[in-house]
């Protein structure tokens, strides 16, 4: 009788929905914690949730703010957006003022929402993170992969755009850039960001520049296209990655002023939906985007260590024939291990999927198949997230006993010992086949 019940409600499910699973990353981490509660070891290169603590004045003031119950506007606590305006001034060089900022639980949901506000198909490279193209999916919209290439490190080229939009030049259209790059680690020169803001203001494209990473470029180089292509971009961010607050779930968009019309309609949504985000972590937020050295040294010392951990890792790969971009920001890395190709094959493994469980399953190292990016499941790519070590003590030690001394293998085998156990894990793995 239940399971007659069940079926006859599964039909009715939305079409947009039915068939989908949950988020891979979400889900490879759930995983991995699933084993490791029956006694396995688990090396957790999967979920890509900064290792770093919340820099302590910003837990300070969420101590303060706990007393904070009132819903807030639906925009965003005023205080919040004037100081997220200073921030991106401070960072950035970006004019605008609190009225251009909007809060949401994290960036996810706003990205979310302006899909399901704007009429417009999807455009993305592939590889792009795993949840724009199943959020345009839900909100009934076409997704367009562009093609890219490793010898490019898959970036999106500016040509590749222009060819897509050519066709039909009129049709409304979003495009996702994102940069230092989750999947990649890579980011983009100054003058790429000009060519591709020269196609994005000849199509009138809504470019959400998705800079989630953009205070974890490896050497504090960010720059925003929003600079080149004012007019059309929404500038995405939030507190998950720099400040290591992903649970706290509080992202902001930053809005052109002639962008005013989305920015309500999205709002109107936010107030049917959420009505505001959290209103102590909102509180909490302004000392995170204002100017204190606390927050730059923790910054600056975080930058090192990824810097580090990612280049080496990216070496010792390397070292195995296999190829991967130097990651320039964030802390992922998209290895290709298609040098293996047929050693892998006389094994039965054929996929990026089957590689991933495969690794798990041998050795314990989680991480994501390619595929799960928008690359062909034959394609033997995937996304490593190096953040499997302890932030707050390899912090600490960058600051003091390593403050004036490059951090080394001997830094990266006394702090990060369990990414280097993972890397000889698969080594040993590779070797094997
Ligand atoms: N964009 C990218 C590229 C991400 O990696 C993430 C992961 N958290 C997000 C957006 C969403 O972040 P949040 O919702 O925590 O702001
Ligand atoms: N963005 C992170 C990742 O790519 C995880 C958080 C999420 O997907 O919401 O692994």
């Amino acid at each position: 009788m239940e399971k007659r019940l069940k079926s006859r409600h599964f039909v009715n499910l939305n079409l947009n929905v039915r068939g989908l699973s949950q988020s891979a990353t979400l889900l490879i981490n759930e995983r991995s914690n699933d084993l490791i509660q029956k006694g396995e070891t688990v090396y957790k290169l999967g979920l890509g949730q900064s290792p770093f603590p919340v820099p302590e004045i910003v837990q300070e003031a969420l101590r303060h703010n706990a007393h904070q119950k009132d819903y807030l506007p639906v925009m965003g606590l005023l205080k919040l957006r004037e100081a997220i305006a200073e921030f991106n001034y401070r960072h950035q060089g970006l004019e605008c003022t609190a009225d251009d900022i909007m809060i949401g639980p994290g960036s996810k949901e706003l990205i979310f929402i302006l899909q399901l506000v704007y009429y417009g198909e999807l455009i993305i490279p592939t590889p792009s993170w795993v949840s724009y193209s199943p959020q345009a999916r839900i909100a009934g919209r076409h997704v367009n992969w562009v093609p890219t290439s490793e010898e490019s490190e898959w970036k999106l080229s500016p040509e590749k755009l222009d060819l897509i939009c050519r066709s039909d030049p009129d049709r409304p259209r979003v495009v996702i850039l994102n940069y230092p790059s989750n999947p990649t680690g890579a980011t983009y020169s100054e003058a790429w960001l000009k060519k591709l803001a020269k196609v994005a203001r000849k199509y009138n494209i809504i470019l959400i520049s998705d800079e989630i990473y953009s205070l974890l470029d490896h050497n504090g180089d960010h720059v925003s296209i929003a600079r080149y292509y004012p007019e059309g971009t929404i500038v995405s961010s939030g507190l998950s990655k720099w400040a290591g607050a992903g649970g706290w779930r509080l992202g902001t968009f930053t809005f052109p002023s002639n962008l005013k019309w989305l920015q309500k309609a999205m709002a109107t949504v936010a107030s049917e939906t959420f009505t505001s985000t959290s209103a102590p972590i909102q509180y909490a937020a302004v000392t995170a985007f204002e100017d204190h050295p606390e927050i730059n040294e923790y910054l600056h010392h975080s930058r090192r260590i990824l810097k580090s951990l990612g280049n080496y890792f990216a070496n010792r790969l390397r070292a195995k024939r296999i190829t991967v971009p130097t990651p320039k920001g964030g802390f992922y890395l998209f290895p290709n291990f298609s040098v293996y190709r047929e050693k892998l094959a006389a094994k039965g493994i054929l996929t990026s999927f089957e590689l991933c469980e495969a690794i798990l399953r041998d050795t314990g190292v989680a991480f994501l198949p390619g595929m799960e990016f928008g690359r062909q499941p034959e394609e033997l790519t995937a996304r490593i997230a190096y953040v499997d070590f302890e932030g707050e003590t390899v912090l600490k030690a960058a600051m003091n006993e390593y403050k004036n001394l490059p951090l080394t293998e001997e830094f990266l085998k006394k702090y990060c010992s369990k990414i280097l156990y993972a890397i000889a894990k698969m080594e040993d793995w590779l070797d094997a086949l």
